[in-house]
């Protein structure tokens, strides 16, 4: 789960980590008020999207030569009249996709005069399964870029869970950055304040980019990104409390409500599948034929009746399926029932596309004829392949 900038910006403050003072703006009429509570002189304000990005980005319906998410003015009555311009647009960046995000926050800040803009990221590294620590002098700017064209430009190193964070893996990013002086100490307790938040909120990805030296020569962050692991959420009532279900896929939310793990992909078939184990095979198998994937879909090993229509309803809310293949394997879940579920979600939601179905697992025949006598146009498969093989067949004729 991501949250926003200046939800982000809040837990670094709480922390003890320096960032600007800044007001969150929700409706128009308080962006003034926002603005007025913030010293000055210089007043940043900046769109609050969960897609980063959005200095560079552009809103549609531009007028000629507007600028993006990111606007330095330089006075209260200005910058709210630059947050009244953004609220309720849509902002495209090439985070965000194509279709853009609609901006429902806007987040003043005061402003703060940059002398170098740098990069520092943590996150969960796969390989070492640590924490590891990601710096660059080149902040500000797309670090997958950095990535391709500088990477020696990079320093990653992982922290080890037995000692946790030390005093020299803090040296060692700032060494790294070029920091001198106090900053080094600044550094130092800026990345165990980090480290330490990145651990106790159970996070996946924690993004500066820029950290600054101010121009009085200190440091600070400027912009964060903060992602947790979905499954942690239930200890930390706080951070799920900043959930914002509107910057979310509204198939994933649906299916999130009903504990189904499902993500949306843009192919052409629909997958209903129980494991997840089992449905990244369909998923395989279904490219394998030549057709894509419109999701990854685990129904789990107890799918009910309601869990099976949730997710024939989410499924067939997408435009782009053009046909479903459901792939069941009944363990501790018997086939009879979850083919009765099947028939009845198809009954209840009613069906456009074409239907393939595989059970596998116990009362499998049982399975099978309820399929065959229920009297809808359902394609009883035998196998994964032949399953795979008939829904691409329906669908691409
Ligand atoms: P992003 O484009 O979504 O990554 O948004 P950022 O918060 O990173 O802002 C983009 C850029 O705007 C930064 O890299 C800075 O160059 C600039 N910027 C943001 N805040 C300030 C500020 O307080 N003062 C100045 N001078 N520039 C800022
Ligand atoms: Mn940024």
């Amino acid at each position: 789960m991501n949250i926003h900038e200046y939800q982000a910006k809040a837990l670094l403050r709480d922390c003890g980590a320096p960032v600007s003072d800044g007001r969150v703006v929700l409706k128009a009429e308080d962006a003034k008020t926002a603005a007025g509570a913030l010293d000055g002189p210089l007043w940043v304000v900046k769109a609050q999207i969960h897609a980063g990005g959005r200095g560079k980005g552009h809103f549609k319906e531009a007028s000629a030569g507007e600028k993006g998410g990111v606007r330095l003015t330089k006075s209260v009555g200005e910058a709210a009249e630059e947050a009244l311009k953004m609220l309720g647009r849509t902002l495209v960046t090439h985070q965000s996709g194509e279709a853009g995000k609609v901006v429902n926050r806007v987040y003043i800040e005061d402003g703060s005069g940059i002398e170098t803009e740098l990069y520092l990221a943590l996150l969960v590294d796969r390989q070492t399964s640590r924490i590891s620590f990601v710096c660059s002098t080149e902040g500000g700017m797309d670090i997958e870029e950095v990535a391709a064209s500088t990477p020696e430009k990079i320093l990653s190193f992982s922290v080890d869970p037995a000692t946790g964070y030390q005093g020299y893996h803090g040296r060692r990013v700032a060494f790294s950055l070029g920091l001198k002086g106090g900053q080094i100490k600044q550094c130092v307790k800026l990345m165990g304040q980090l480290y330490d938040l990145f651990v106790s909120k159970d996070m996946e990805m924690l993004e500066i980019n820029p950290l600054i030296v101010t121009d009085s020569g200190d440091l600070k962050c400027l912009d964060a990104k903060m992602g947790f692991d979905g499954n942690a959420l239930y200890r930390h009532a706080d951070i799920l409390a900043l959930r914002d279900e509107t910057e979310e896929d509204p198939k994933e939310l649906a299916a999130s409500k009903y504990d189904l793990n499902y993500i949306a992909l843009d192919g052409e078939i629909g997958c209903m599948v129980n494991g997840a184990g089992l449905a990244m095979a369909t998923m395989d198998i279904i490219k394998l034929y030549g057709a894509e994937p419109a999701n990854f879909l685990d129904v789990g090993g107890g799918a009910t009746k309601e869990k099976v229509t949730e997710a024939f309803k989410i499924i067939t809310s997408d435009p782009n399926v053009k046909g479903i293949l459901v792939n069941i394997f009944g363990g501790i879940m018997r086939c009879d029932v979850i083919a009765e579920g099947v028939i009845a979600a198809v009954k209840e939601v009613g069906l456009q596309v074409p239907l393939v179905v595989r059970l596998e697992g116990t009362n499998v025949e049982k399975g099978k004829e309820i399929i065959n006598n229920s009297g809808l146009a359902v394609i009883a498969a035998d196998d994964l392949k032949d399953g795979a093989q008939k829904i691409v067949k329906a669908v691409k004729g």
